[in-house]
């Protein structure tokens, strides 16, 4: 079986579950063998306790009678605790004691390590295993006569109770660490779901949003918080989507009005010159005048495509393009542009640059720019050309001495359809495209396109490409 992908809310949970159980696991390891080691000190203390009592006791080494006077004496010093535990005197080589023979019947056994041991007077506790299996701990004490052992003091405590108490630990830890992890599971996936609620209600609020209601928002929720920001991000961007849906909007209005009107025009020539029978050279002078309108729907329609295509960054091939030979191309076209119009139109510096370009969406950038200031220039004016190379940028200035724009149209002279001088534009056939199409392509290229202008004054623009 495969798992589809998981839900945050899900995979949170788990991850939690998980880290918490390992946590459980590690801390209940860790306090078992802490618990262990604890008891086994005890019990090891408890042993050395006994051994002192019956040494000091002096039941092994005076003459005094053994036997069960001792075990009954021992009984009153350590109380009912005293039934688990069991020792035995030996001899200083480990021999029975034929003084403690009486004292009881099972005798406890006497490794070689801890014989050698008491020979050397140290003491030795071992963990060994009695008839039966009873797990004993057992410790050998040398007990120190004038320069060797006199005797050896043998006692042993049954682990059953110690074994018994960690068992139960064990069982409870068992029992306790799943219900622990279940229950926290169980808090964490509410938990999850409380938070991550407001991320489903601004994916339902997001699925209502078309291309038919961009003014929608979300709300944030005043926390302040990450959703929140989430939400202002994704206003943010809807609010620039709106906006760019108006863009387009208003530019296919303006584009079919565009359209409209030669067509219109066309459509009326063709009219009136069907109403009636017409001389060949009526006729002629109809198509004349219709073949201008269909000029101007085709340059219409080039325009549109170039605007598209660099918008979209899917202007020709990238190549290196020499902007000096191209700068002089445009200088003659504009040159003979100007001819008979009273503008001169010359060179004010040129040094040789390079930009990696589509050479000839940059001719016609270049070529609206310095079509424009023959366009806008009176009679008398100058246009002057440059191109200039910066550390990073290929400066390509056109400037003119003509009507100049308005600081408050500056910026909207570049958008597709707006002109400033409707009258004279119209009569000098722009689209309104030029500047747009220029900045598109500029954009595109990685540069930029802008524009100093006085009304009255004349204006210089400038296009920066990234030079190659
Ligand atoms: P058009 O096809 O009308 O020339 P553009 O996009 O090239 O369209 O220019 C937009 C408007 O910017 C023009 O109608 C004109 O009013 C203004 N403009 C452009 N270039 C100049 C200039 N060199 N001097 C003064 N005004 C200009």
């Amino acid at each position: 079986m495969r798992l589809g992908p998981l839900s945050i809310r899900t995979r949170l949970t788990l991850w939690y579950t998980g880290l918490l159980l390992t946590i459980l696991v590690l801390i209940g390891g860790l306090s078992y063998h802490v618990l262990a080691w604890t008891l086994a000190q005890d019990v090891d203390a408890s042993l050395v306790t006994v051994a002192q009592v019956i040494r000091d006791a002096g039941y092994s080494t005076s003459g005094a009678a053994p036997g069960s006077d001792a075990e009954a004496a021992l009984r009153d010093l350590l109380g009912p605790e005293f039934h688990d535990k069991f020792f035995q005197f030996l001899g200083p080589r480990g021999q029975p004691n034929p003084r403690a023979g009486s004292l009881r019947q099972r005798s406890l056994p006497l490794s070689s390590r801890a014989r050698q041991n008491a020979v050397r007077g140290k003491r030795t506790f071992e963990t060994v295993s009695l008839d039966r299996g009873e797990p004993v701990r057992l410790l050998t004490l040398p007990v120190q006569g004038a320069g060797d052992p006199s005797e050896i003091i043998q006692v042993g405590l049954s682990l059953r109770r110690v074994q018994g108490a960690l068992g139960r630990y064990l069982q409870i830890l068992l029992a306790l660490v799943p219900l622990g992890v279940g229950l926290a599971a169980g808090g964490g996936a509410v938990i999850a779901r409380a938070a991550l609620a407001p991320v489903n209600d601004m994916s339902r609020t997001a699925r209502r949003i078309t291309a038919e209601n961009l003014a929608r928002r979300l709300a944030p929720r005043g926390a302040h918080d990450e959703l929140d920001h989430l939400a202002q991000t994704l206003n943010g961007m809807l609010a620039r989507l709106e906006e760019a849906f108006g863009q387009m909007r208003r530019f296919t209005a303006d584009a079919a009005h565009e359209l409209r009107t030669p067509l219109t025009a066309l459509r009326g020539g063709i009219e009136v010159a069907l109403r009636a029978r017409r001389s060949p050279e009526e006729y002629r002078r109809v198509l004349v005048g219709s073949l201008e309108e269909v000029n101007r729907l085709v340059r219409l329609a080039e325009d549109l495509l170039l605007l598209s295509r660099s918008a979209a960054g899917a202007t020709g091939l990238r190549v290196r393009v020499e902007l000096e030979p191209l700068l002089l191309e445009v200088l003659e076209l504009g040159a003979r542009l100007a001819h008979g119009t009273g503008v001169e139109v010359r060179l004010a510096g040129v040094e040789p640059v390079a930009a990696l370009g589509d050479s000839s969406a940059l001719r016609r950038a270049l070529l609206n720019l310095v079509e424009n200031a023959v366009k806008y220039t009176p009679s008398g004016g100058t246009v002057e050309l440059s191109l200039a190379r910066t550390d990073r940028w290929a400066v390509l200035v056109v400037a003119d001495t003509g009507i100049g724009v308005d600081p408050a149209e500056a910026e909207r002279i570049f958008e597709p359809f707006v002109r400033l001088d409707e009258a004279r534009s119209r009569e000098t056939g722009g689209s309104g495209f030029g500047l747009a199409i220029a900045r598109s392509v500029a954009v595109d290229h990685g540069g930029s396109l802008s524009l100093e202008s006085l009304p009255k004054a004349g204006s210089r623009f400038t296009l920066r490409l990234p030079a190659a």
